[in-house]
């Protein structure tokens, strides 16, 4: 009896060791996915996800702010 116990000790922490790894798998997944853009104005880098995004002609461009973007734009309208 005392040794069916310790079994099933030792399988609950092999499964909390795997669940352990998994969990920190998915975390440096996390981070590889965390794509950084460069502002087309300022030139600073920040990730995508934060970066605002204007779409012109098929191309992408990202902003830090909406100061940037609104720069970039009116460059564009009046070389335009
Ligand atoms: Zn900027």
């Amino acid at each position: 009896m005392k040794f069916l116990l310790l079994l099933a000790f030792f399988l609950m922490l092999f499964f909390y060791y795997k669940i352990y790894k998994k969990r920190k798998l998915n975390r440096k997944e996390k981070i590889r996915i965390t794509e950084m853009v460069k502002d087309e104005v300022c030139g600073v880098y920040l990730p995508k996800e934060e970066a605002l995004k204007v779409e012109i002609e098929d191309k992408v461009y990202y902003f830090c702010s909406q100061e940037c973007k609104d720069a970039f734009l009116k460059g564009r309208s009046e070389r335009a």
